[in-house]
């Protein structure tokens, strides 16, 4: 499996890192060793000083298929979940400047917590998720997927003209405003409506 995040598909969060907002949908992966699950701790990896949250839909795909037009892509996705896009900020910003790849700063190991997943339809309205992040007892972000640049049937009908998508595969579908750093001893609490969906350590 693999896991294709979502950048910049909030305008507020494009906006508080000084990006534009995209025309297309901005992509990129992760490999499976970045998935952390089961309310397991992170560890704060030592080659960053600055790893940031942020706090992603993330959706399960159930069908394989690549070319995939978006009148058809609703019935490539039943599960939601929320996940974490931990992300080397520091990394990042020398990757950016250099005009390099962003991996050092995106797919390192355990760098996608994602919650236990649960299908789409026990929720009242698929395209208006809320969701919402807590840091040691505090609400540090909030969005609702309406607010996405790119829903998820344009998302699975973008990405799946270049790369295949696979039953098993997860997709971030990218962070609302509000991002900010972790230290280790942090509790990193994420809610999906009023369900409690992780809630794990940075060690
Ligand atoms: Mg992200």
């Amino acid at each position: 499996m693999k896991i294709i995040c979502i950048g910049r598909n909030y305008i507020d969060h494009a906006k508080e890192l000084k990006n534009p907002v995209p025309k297309e949908p901005v992509f990129f992966l992760k490999p499976e060793t970045a998935l952390l699950t089961r309310n397991r701790p992170f560890y704060y990896p030592p080659f960053s000083k600055e790893i940031h949250y942020e706090a992603e839909l993330v959706f399960k795909i159930t069908r394989n298929g690549k070319f995939i037009r978006k009148e058809f892509a609703a019935s490539y996705y039943e599960e939601v979940g929320l996940g974490i896009d931990f992300t080397a900020r520091d990394l990042q910003r020398r990757c950016k400047e250099k005009g390099l790849p962003w991996e050092i700063a995106k797919a390192f190991n355990d760098s996608a917590p994602v919650s236990e997943i649960f299908p789409v339809i026990k929720l009242k309205d698929k395209n208006n998720i809320r969701f919402r992040l807590e840091k040691n007892g505090e609400t540090v972000q909030e969005g609702v997927s309406s607010d996405m640049i790119f829903n998820m049937e344009e998302i699975i009908s973008y990405v799946s003209q270049f790369i295949m998508l696979r039953m098993g595969d997860l997709v971030f579908t990218g962070t609302p405003a509000g991002v900010g750093p972790v230290k280790i001893g942090d509790r990193l609490k994420g809610f999906i409506e009023d369900r409690e969906m992780f809630d794990f350590e940075v060690r």
